[in-house]
C-alpha cells in the first residue's frame, strides 16, 4: 500500500469516534423506510461538517441526499442506507429477546452500520483527493427506504447512477466476503377493492364484498403459480381484511402482491398477469379495483473485476476479529438459533471452499466467522432482492460483507439488533469503510482496473428496464 493511500485510510482511524457515534445514534433512533427524517438530517449535518457539498431531497425523495467532494472524473459513488424494521426493538448486548420498547422498531438489518461505514469510506477518499490534488469525485449517497420502497430504483428511473464510473457498497453480515452472483428482480403492487357494506344476514343481496374479491384474487394467483417459470415466485400479504365483524359484508379490503423473477423483464410480464387476475376478481364480485404501484428492483449484475479489487483490499487490511470480551455474548446469540448452514456464498456453492470454511470455522462452531472467506466469484443465483440491483444495471457495482453477527442468526431478527452497538460491529464498520475507500482509491489511480470493470459491465449490461412505473411515487407502506 503506498504512503498516500495509507494516509487517506488513516482519516478513518482519526475520526473513528464520529462514525461509530453516528452509527450508535441511528441505532438508538430507529426510523422506518421513508420516515428517516432524523437520520437524513444528521447525515446531512455531518457531511457538511466533514466538507462535502450536500444535496438534500435527492430525486424529490424527502429523506434521500448526497454529499460530494472533488471535481472531474473518475466519479465514484458510495452507497449508504439507514432505515430500520418494525417490531424488532431490542436491547443492545442482550442475548435473549428484550425489547427496549415493546412493539417498537429496531435495526434488524444493520443499516446503522451500513450508512456509517460508507460515510467513513467517502471521508477517506476525500482525504486522498485532498492529498493528491488529482482529479476525481467521490459522492456519498444517502439511500432511504431500502427495506420498504427501493429508493435506489426510483433514483435509477431518474438516471442518477449513470453519472458514476463505478459504485461501491457493503452490507453487515455473518461472513467477510465480496458479494457475487445475481438475485431476483421484484415488483410490489397493492390491490385495493371497494364494494358495498350490508347486513350479512338481513340484506346480503345488497352487499358487494371486497374481502371476497381478495380471496378470489388469491385463488386465481394460486392457479397461476402452476404456469410460470421456475425462477418466479409470488408472495402476498392481506393488508386490510375490511373489518372484524363477520355479520358485515366487508366493503373494503386490500392485498399486497410481490412478484419475483430472475430478470426484471420477467417480473414485469408476470406482474401484468397478476393484474389481470385482480381485474377478474373485481368483475366477479362487482367491486371496484384500485391498483397502487409500490416499488420494484432489478436483479444484481455482478462485476468480478470489482469483486477482486475489493477482496485484495480486504486481504491487505486484515479483517476485524471479535474482541475476547464479546465472545461469550456472540456464542450465546449463536446458541439462541437453530443451527443453520455455513456462512459465505462460496461455502454454499463450491465443495473445496466449503471444506476450507469448515476448517476455518471449527466445523461451524465458531461464534463469529471473523476470518476472510476464500475468494469466490461466480454467476450464482441467490434468492432475494435489493435495490442495489438497479444501481448495478447502470454502473459497475461492487459490494462486500463484513461479519458482525454470528452465523445461524436469521436476517431481520432481534439478534441482529442486539449486535448493532458492539465493539465488533464498530470494528466492522470502520473496516468496511477502509476496504471500500481502498478500492475507490485504486479505481482513481489505476485507469486499467476501472477500464476493466467498465468493460465487464458493458458486456453484462444492456436492456435494463426500470421496474419503477413512470408515474409512481415512493410511498411508505
Ligand atoms: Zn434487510
Ligand atoms: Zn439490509
Amino acid at each position: 500500500m503506498n504512503e498516500r493511500k495509507r494516509a487517506a485510510l488513516a482519516a478513518i482511524d482519526e475520526q473513528s469516534a464520529v462514525f461509530t457515534a453516528l452509527s450508535d445514534e441511528i441505532w438508538e433512533n430507529p426510523e422506518l423506510s421513508l420516515k428517516e427524517h432524523r437520520a437524513a438530517a444528521l447525515y446531512c449535518k455531518r457531511l457538511k461538517e466533514l466538507g462535502f457539498t450536500v444535496t438534500e431531497k435527492l430525486g424529490g425523495i424527502e429523506t434521500a441526499f448526497c454529499g460530494s467532494f472533488g471535481s472531474g472524473g473518475p466519479v465514484i459513488g458510495i452507497l449508504g442506507e439507514f432505515d430500520a424494521l418494525s417490531g424488532l426493538s431490542q436491547r443492545a448486548g442482550a442475548a435473549e429477546p428484550q425489547p427496549l420498547l415493546p412493539g417498537g422498531s429496531g435495526h434488524g438489518c444493520g443499516h446503522n452500520l451500513l450508512g456509517a461505514g460508507s460515510l467513513a469510506a467517502a471521508c477517506a477518499v476525500k482525504r486522498y483527493l485532498e492529498l493528491s490534488g488529482a482529479p476525481g469525485t467521490v459522492i456519498f449517497f444517502g439511500c432511504p427506504g431500502e427495506e420498504g420502497c427501493a429508493s435506489k430504483a426510483f433514483l435509477a428511473r431518474e438516471g442518477l447512477w449513470k453519472q458514476l464510473d463505478a459504485a461501491l457498497s457493503w452490507h453487515p453480515g455473518d461472513a467477510n466476503q465480496t458479494v457475487t452472483g445475481s438475485n431476483n428482480a421484484c415488483i410490489q403492487v397493492l390491490y385495493r377493492f371497494t364494494g358495498l357494506a350490508a347486513h350479512a344476514a338481513g340484506e346480503p343481496h345488497l352487499g358487494r364484498s371486497a374481502l371476497d374479491a381478495v380471496e378470489l384474487m388469491n385463488v386465481g394467483v394460486q392457479f397461476l403459480r402452476e404456469h410460470m417459470t421456475d425462477d418466479c415466485r409470488i408472495h402476498y400479504a392481506i393488508t386490510d381484511t375490511g373489518g372484524v365483524s363477520p355479520n358485515v359484508v366487508q366493503a373494503k379490503a386490500a392485498v399486497l402482491y410481490m412478484v419475483r423473477a430472475a430478470k426484471v423483464a420477467g417480473a414485469a410480464a408476470l406482474q401484468k398477469r397478476v393484474d389481470d387476475i385482480a381485474r377478474g376478481a373485481a368483475l366477479m364480485t362487482e367491486t371496484k379495483l384500485e391498483r397502487v404501484f409500490i416499488d420494484g428492483t432489478a436483479e444484481l449484475l455482478p462485476n468480478f473485476t470489482l469483486e477482486k479489487l475489493l477482496y485484495e483490499n480486504m486481504q491487505a487490511l486484515g479483517v476485524p476479529v471479535c474482541p475476547p470480551e464479546e465472545e461469550a455474548f456472540y456464542a450465546a446469540l449463536k446458541a439462541s438459533c437453530p443451527p443453520g448452514d455455513l456462512p459465505g456464498t462460496g461455502a454454499a456453492h463450491d465443495r473445496e471452499i466449503r471444506k476450507q470454511v469448515l476448517a476455518l470455522s471449527d466445523n461451524g462452531a465458531r461464534p463469529v466467522c471473523d476470518f476472510l472467506m476464500p475468494p469466490y466469484s461466480a454467476e450464482v443465483f441467490l434468492p432475494g432482492s435489493t435495490d442495489v440491483g438497479d444501481v448495478s444495471q447502470l454502473t459497475p457495482t461492487g459490494q462486500l460483507n463484513v461479519a458482525v453477527w454470528p452465523a445461524d442468526v436469521p436476517g431481520h431478527s432481534w439478534q441482529i439488533v442486539a449486535c448493532g452497538k458492539s465493539e465488533l460491529a464498530h470494528r466492522g464498520l470502520l473496516f468496511a469503510g477502509k476496504a471500500l475507500a481502498g478500492a475507490a482509491i485504486d479505481l482513481l489511480t489505476q485507469p486499467d482496473t476501472l477500464h476493466a470493470a467498465r468493460a465487464e459491465f458493458a458486456e453484462r449490461a444492456g436492456g435494463y428496464v426500470c421496474p419503477i412505473e413512470p408515474d409512481a411515487v415512493p410511498r411508505a407502506l
